[in-house]
């Protein structure tokens, strides 16, 4: 039986990861320093003789006990919101976390693959977003934290890979959505459902005219198994190419939820990418996938999820509140 390790396992994406790894026969070891992660994501897997947990910040050192064949690298902050609050954290987690990883990989002679994302490419000047392109990116900005940790951990693992032969992965992943994601991280989608069901008006920031390309949780974690397994060592982009404005998709918000509140607008928060769109020719390719799931119908299976929170989980502070971990 292959053994997995997934960093970040308690979060949105982790979990779907846990969860697929599961399924397809493999062990699964979860680590999470549940900062912004969620145990709820992961509890229907306790009871599984083929997962284990730890509750572990990958920042320091990391030690698993045992074979491990695969290493997936999720665990960071990964909303607006959570890196503006918990920068420094945000920084360690993808140089120094990922330095840990690689060489646990290393020594369990096992194969990693790395989360990057399609905010390497910062507010881009090419549209769609292919590989090759550099990226147009603001060090010091307020994402400068977790642009610059994500393109430091690309770095690093190509230098790995080149200096000690390692076999890594690297996925850019673009906007994805669906059950599970945080309702107060900050996020588009979590933001509009929470806005509908509290019976609030949607903030649409700036005009709504940017663009975003959102891709069903379902199809994204079918991409990153597949690249995985793939012997190609460049990253590859993720992602739905179905692009749409964000007051478009306000609009699209207000139709599925059947809520008679407006559209408000609030200022645009800095180096708000005005434009994303994933190539995916790659992707297509070498992994021969494409997502498959409408916006539609993703969004229906979404809006049930946030559904079936509780009032309290629906009312809960707006957002987390992480000052005991500004103290690390
Ligand atoms: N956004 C918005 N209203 C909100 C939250 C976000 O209009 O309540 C906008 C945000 O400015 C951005 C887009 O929606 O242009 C996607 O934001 P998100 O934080 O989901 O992801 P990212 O900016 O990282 O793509």
């Amino acid at each position: 039986m292959k053994s997995v390790l997934i960093t970040g396992a308690a979060g949105f994406l982790g979990s779907h990861l846990c969860d697929k790894f599961i399924d397809n026969g493999y062990k699964v070891i979860g680590m999470d320093n549940l900062i912004t992660g969620d145990l709820k994501n992961i509890e229907h897997l306790f009871k599984n003789e083929y997962f284990d947990f730890y509750h572990h910040d990958v920042t320091k050192f990391v030690h698993v006990p045992g074979k491990v064949d695969y290493i997936l690298h999720f665990a960071s902050p990964a909303s607006p919101i959570d890196y503006l609050k918990i920068p420094i954290q945000t920084l360690k987690v993808g140089s120094l976390g990922t330095h840990n990883l690689l060489g646990l990989a290393k020594e369990k002679k096992a194969r990693i693959l790395i989360a990057s994302t399609s905010e390497v490419y910062g507010d881009p000047l090419v549209h769609p977003q292919s590989e090759e392109y550099y990226g147009n990116v603001n060090t010091i900005g307020p994402r400068g934290v977790y642009d610059e940790a994500k393109r430091f951990q690309e770095s690093i693992t190509m230098a790995y890979h080149r200096f000690h032969g390692l076999e890594t992965r690297i996925v850019r992943i673009f906007n994805t959505y669906g059950p599970r994601m945080r309702l107060n991280d900050g996020r588009v989608i979590p933001a509009f459902m929470g806005q509908a069901l509290r019976g609030e008006d949607l903030t649409v920031f700036g005009d709504g005219s940017q663009t975003r390309s959102f891709c069903y949780v379902d199809d994204q974690v079918d991409g990153i198994y597949k690249l995985l397994l793939s012997d190609y060592v460049l990253p590859v982009n993720i992602g739905n190419p179905h692009e749409i404005s964000i007051l478009d998709f306000a609009k699209e918000i207000i139709k599925l939820t059947g809520t008679d509140q407006k559209i408000v607008y609030k200022p645009l928060p800095k180096d708000d990418p005005l434009q994303r769109q994933p190539d995916i020719t790659k992707a297509k390719e070498i992994l021969g996938w494409e997502p498959k799931v409408s916006r539609a119908e993703g969004m229906k299976h979404t809006y049930e999820y946030f559904q079936s929170l509780t009032e309290e989980e629906l009312f809960r502070s707006e957002h987390k509140d992480f000052s005991k971990h500004n103290r690390l």
